[in-house]
Parts: C-alpha cells; sequence; structure tokens
C-alpha cells in the first residue's frame, strides 16, 4: 500500500464521524500522490501526511447565553489550531447549525494549504459555533459573541491565533467579540481580522475574497485567451463573498445573472443589481424574495438552481457541497468554460472530476477564494505597524496576490505533468512551502 493510501485508512478509521474531513483529506492527499512519491522516503520518516492531518489541537467549548425572554441557551464553539509551520493560525469563526468538529476541521485543514498559498506568513485554523444568528436581536447576537469570546480569549492572541469572519459571522460579530476580547486581556491588539474601519480594520478587507476570486478568475481567462467581457456568470449565494465577486465581475464587463440563498435563487436577466441585493442582504438581511419584488426582470424560483442557467464562468459562493454531480453535467451541457470556487468546497468530488474531465478550467477555492485570508493578513501588517493603508494600496497588494496564486497552481501542476490540473497545483504548491518549514523546524 502507497503512503498515501496508508495514512487516508488511518485518517478514515481515526475521523470516522467526520465526513466532510475525510472528504477534505482524501481530496489533498490523492492530489498531493506525486509529490508524496517523489519524497517517500523522507515524508514517511518525518510523518509529515501523519502530522499535517492531525490538528496540533482542538478546543470545544459549552457557550451559555441569555435570549431576549431572559431563557438561557447554550451552544457549542470550537477552535481548530491545525497547523503554524508558516505563521500564527489564521481562519475564520463560523456561526451556523450546521457547524460541528468535523466541519471545523475541514475547514482548518484547507486553510493550512490556502494561506500558504498567499505567500503571506499564515498558518491553517478555524472556528465556530453551531449558533444560528438568523433572527435574533443585536442584544442576543452580542451576548452570544460576548460568551463566546470569553472562552475563545483563552486561546488567541495576535501572534498566537488571529480568527476571522466567515458565514455568520460578520463586521457586527466581529466588533463584539473584539470589543470583549479587549475587556478580558485589556490589550488592543490585532487579534481578530475583518474589525471596523475605525479600530484596525483594513480597507479593502469587506471586498476581498469576492474581488480577488475575480482577479484570479481573470487572469485564468486571460491566460487563455479570453476575457471577462461580456461573458455571462451564474454566482451562487447572496452574502459577503457572492456579492462582491458579482461587484467586480460587473466591472470587468461580465453580466452575472443568478444569486441563491438558503431557501431560493434568483434569475435576474438584466444582471443583478448589486445595489439592491446589498440593501436586502446587508441592511435589510431579508429573503431574496424582497429583491424579486423590488425587480420586475427577477425571477424567483424557491430551492436550488443556478446552476441550469447557461453561462460561460460559474462562481460558487454559498457553502459546501452546493455544485453536484448533476449540476456539473448541466454547466458541461450548456458550455460552460471555467468554474472557480468563491466557497470553500462547494463542488463535491464527482463533480470536480467531471467538470476537469469535460475540458474546464477549474479552480478550487483554496486558490480562488485565497483573497479574503491573504487581505485579512494585510490586516495583521497594518495593526503590527500601526498604520493603515488606502484602499488603491490593499486593493492592488490583493490583485498581485491573486495573479501570482494563478501562476504559482499553474506551475506547479506543470511540474508534476498534471498541466491545467489546478486542484492539483494548488495542493502541491500550498503544501511545499508548509512541509518545508516543518522540516526545517524538527519533530513537533
Ligand atoms: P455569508 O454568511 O455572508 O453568505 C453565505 C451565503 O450562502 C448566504 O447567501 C447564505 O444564505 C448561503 N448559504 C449558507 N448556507 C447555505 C446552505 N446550507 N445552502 C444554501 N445556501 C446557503 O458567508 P460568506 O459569503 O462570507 O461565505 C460564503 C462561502 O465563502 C463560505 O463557504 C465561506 O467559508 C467562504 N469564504 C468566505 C470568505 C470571506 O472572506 N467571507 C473567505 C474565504 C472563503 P442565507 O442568506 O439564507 O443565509
Amino acid at each position: 500500500m502507497s503512503y498515501v493510501d496508508e495514512v487516508l485508512e488511518l485518517v478514515k478509521k481515526k475521523n470516522a464521524s467526520e465526513p466532510e474531513f475525510i472528504q477534505a483529506v482524501t481530496e489533498v492527499l490523492n492530489s498531493l500522490r506525486p509529490v508524496v512519491e517523489a519524497n517517500e522516503e523522507l515524508y514517511k520518516k518525518n510523518a509529515i501526511l501523519e502530522r499535517i492531518t492531525e490538528p496540533d489541537r482542538q478546543f470545544m467549548f459549552r457557550v451559555p447565553w441569555v435570549d431576549d425572554k431572559g431563557q438561557v441557551q447554550v451552544n457549542r464553539g470550537f477552535r481548530v489550531q491545525f497547523n503554524n509551520a508558516i505563521g500564527p493560525y489564521k481562519g475564520g469563526l463560523r456561526l451556523h447549525p450546521s457547524v460541528n468538529l468535523g466541519i471545523i476541521k475541514f475547514l482548518g485543514f484547507e486553510q493550512i494549504f490556502k494561506n500558504s498559498l498567499t505567500s503571506l506568513p499564515i498558518g491553517g485554523g478555524k472556528g465556530g459555533s453551531d449558533f444560528d444568528p438568523k433572527g435574533k436581536s443585536d442584544r442576543e447576537i452580542m451576548a452570544f459573541c460576548q460568551s463566546f469570546m470569553t472562552e475563545l480569549s483563552k486561546y488567541i492572541g495576535a501572534d498566537v491565533d488571529v480568527p476571522a469572519g466567515d458565514i455568520g459571522t460578520g463586521a457586527r460579530e466581529i466588533g463584539f467579540m473584539f470589543g470583549q476580547y479587549k475587556r478580558i486581556k485589556g490589550t488592543f491588539e490585532g487579534v481578530l481580522t475583518g474589525k471596523g474601519l475605525t479600530y484596525g480594520g483594513s480597507l479593502a478587507r469587506t471586498e476581498a475574497t469576492g474581488y480577488g476570486l475575480l482577479y484570479l478568475t481573470q487572469e485564468l481567462m486571460k491566460c487563455h485567451g479570453e476575457s471577462m467581457e461580456g461573458k455571462t456568470v451564474v454566482v451562487s449565494g447572496a452574502g459577503n463573498v457572492a456579492i462582491y465577486a458579482t461587484q467586480k465581475a460587473q466591472q470587468m464587463g461580465a453580466k452575472v445573472v443568478t444569486c441563491s440563498d438558503s431557501t431560493g435563487w434568483i434569475y435576474d436577466s438584466e444582471g443583478i443589481d448589486v445595489a439592491l441585493l446589498k440593501e436586502v442582504k446587508e441592511v435589510k438581511r431579508a429573503r431574496l424574495t424582497e429583491y424579486a419584488a423590488a425587480r420586475p426582470s427577477a425571477e424567483y424560483h424557491e430551492g436550488r438552481g443556478v446552476w441550469q442557467i447557461k453561462c460561460d464562468i460559474a462562481l460558487p459562493c454559498a457553502t459546501q457541497n452546493e455544485l453536484l454531480i448533476d449540476d456539473a453535467k448541466q454547466l458541461v451541457a450548456n458550455g460552460c468554460k471555467c468554474v472557480c470556487e468563491g466557497a470553500n468546497m462547494p463542488t463535491t468530488i464527482d463533480a470536480t472530476e467531471y467538470l476537469q474531465q469535460n475540458g474546464v478550467w477549474f479552480v478550487g477555492g483554496k486558490a480562488a477564494n485565497a483573497g479574503g485570508v491573504a487581505t485579512s493578513a494585510l490586516e495583521m501588517s497594518q495593526n503590527s505597524e500601526r498604520l493603515s493603508w488606502s484602499f488603491e494600496e490593499v486593493d492592488a497588494k490583493l490583485q498581485n496576490i491573486m495573479v501570482n496564486i494563478y501562476h504559482n497552481i499553474d506551475d506547479a501542476a506543470k511540474r508534476y505533468g498534471m498541466e491545467g490540473n489546478y486542484v492539483a497545483g494548488a495542493n502541491i504548491a500550498g503544501f511545499e512551502k508548509v512541509v518545508n518549514a516543518m522540516l526545517a523546524q524538527g519533530v513537533c
């Protein structure tokens, strides 16, 4: 049995109740086979794969808080510190009822490689809670965030572990958590990113994941002799990533015709009205039915369905496992040329393989959505030097980072004879740097 297969067996046995984590490890290790085979003796002796698939540590804790009726509620909090070979742990906090340890571990594991790809000094981690922010008052959100941070503050710090936003954790939640951290520790430090601009946040962080996704997509198109101009784009999601991906795609001359949320989706033949979408989702925090009600060119449909719309480019920007094999078949049948993931692991493994086998240029989230964490790392730099950079400065650095990521993953795939396999390229490029750091630092 090969070393990769041995470790996959081990991971499956040790983490049997965590399907998303097993899915992520399987995808990454399978694509690393050529690198591992080329260095098998060294990696095996140093147990590189066993070490990289086992988190440094993981915290699971009770989060008690009082709701508006005076009832005590209890949620479960998580922080997984996966690997800090190249820098402090860095990764978002997800607040969603579906959150469990396996999901946080899958996200933390992927984060190691994504963070490495940014070329900035950040390790991999992730956290969150099964708390559902939907329908909660601001006071309830604050009560939850303060309780969550009361425990989390024991394990994080500007040079230790720097969490950020993710699904359900936006500027409001980061603000409440930062306030509580400051209160407990009595120190003003860059312990969280995605902060408000008045207290250490970075300009362009809000836009960074969506914009970065488009900078990379544009470079990919350019390198295939194409441009974004006049292309039809299908986007899923209606949150932070989806909104700013849509905005940048439109600035680049493309037409984005869909968005979606957890209950339904919109087809807008005139192209998504970003200002209206922001009003509905960021200000009113309402359903997409309100978008359709305000826009004559828009159709609202219940359930899921954006991938059936004919497009040149598809950008899944909602959540994991939202683009399935039948969706991939539909995209290919409709002539879609390119799929770049704004969300983390939105495409299932079989759907990814189908897209790749049918000539679709496919870039996974690890590379394509790395603009968010890259700009978080830029926020950390600004906090450390007690300075803030202009929007243009941050945006230019982001653009540069995303273009470099595209070329790094393209080169890595070519070096191992897998030209055009950007998933393998991303895993290999991210992995090589982390492994070199791990080997240099000895057994730890
Ligand atoms: P948001 O919470 O802002 O938006 C998430 C969107 O996805 C919402 O429209 C939400 O619908 C929808 N959604 C969530 N869960 C489901 C589900 N189970 N089924 C269908 N739709 C769903 O999150 P972000 O935009 O920040 O994150 C989106 C993805 O991008 C995630 O995978 C995240 O990990 C990833 N990501 C985010 C980064 C960032 O900087 N924000 C950085 C890198 C990756 P509804 O409105 O109904 O809740």
